[in-house]
């Protein structure tokens, strides 16, 4: 297995890299902390284990991939979580998003668009024991109802647009961290913040290659 050690250094290498577009040169250090907890491997097919700590997204079934964990870690911090939180992801994946989240925050709730996937996410973290992550299956585009206002949202798969439901279920002050862009084109990281008023801000991060973001009528399994 590689180096989770080197990951790190890596993550850090990537942040003076992009500082000039993303404006932060440090990332807080309980994502960080949280980088270092999770294992990696425990979220990659195991034929890619070996890989697992490479600073690279890697495929994981299905056509999709978990994300490169420079690109977790920025999305993580972008969210500035607290310790108190509640936070949704739309994409679950692997799990690992969630799963680097849930070290930060108080409770996560993660949806999938492919039930396989949102399964085997679902076993691995309570297989490790990430008791405050709750998988579902669903389209992300139309959020959580049930579960929201969340103080921050995190979408790992890219958008042509801002979805309206996920602002409606931001609370005032809250962060939406989404890709924007069209499938192997352009797609810019954005932050949108809900302003107490109810409007909003956008600011963009840094360019970014993201799996789109499906609609539930394209995929049913
Ligand atoms: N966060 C993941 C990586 C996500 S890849 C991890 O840590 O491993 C993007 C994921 O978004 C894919 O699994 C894809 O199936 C899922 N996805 C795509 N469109 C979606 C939608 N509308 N709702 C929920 N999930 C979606």
């Amino acid at each position: 297995m590689s180096d989770k050690r080197q990951m790190l250094r890596e993550i850090e290498w990537d942040v003076q890299e992009t500082r000039s577009m993303t404006g932060m040169t440090a990332l807080d250090s309980r994502v960080m902390e949280a980088m270092k907890a999770v294992p990696r491997h425990e979220f990659v097919p195991l034929g890619a284990r070996h890989q697992a700590y490479y600073n690279s997204p890697l495929p994981i079934g299905h056509g999709q991939t978990i994300s490169q964990p420079y690109i977790v870690a920025l999305m993580t911090d972008l969210l500035e979580p607290t310790a108190d939180d509640v936070m949704l992801e739309v994409g679950t994946g692997s799990g690992y998003q969630a799963a680097v989240l849930s070290r930060v925050v108080r409770q996560v709730y993660t949806l999938e668009i492919i039930g396989a996937l949102s399964e085997r996410a679902a076993e691995s973290l309570r297989r490790l024991g990430y008791s405050n992550v709750e998988c579902r299956k669903g389209d992300g585009y139309e959020g959580w109802t049930e579960q929201a206002p969340f103080d921050g949202i995190i979408v790992t798969a890219a958008s042509p647009n801002i979805p309206q439901p996920l602002v409606d279920q931001l609370k005032p002050g809250g962060r939406l961290v989404i890709p924007i862009g069209m499938p192997f084109s352009h797609q810019e990281l954005m932050v949108v913040e809900k302003e107490e008023s109810g409007g909003i801000s956008v600011r963009d991060v840094l360019g970014v290659a993201f799996v789109p973001l499906t609609r539930s009528s394209s995929k049913d399994e």
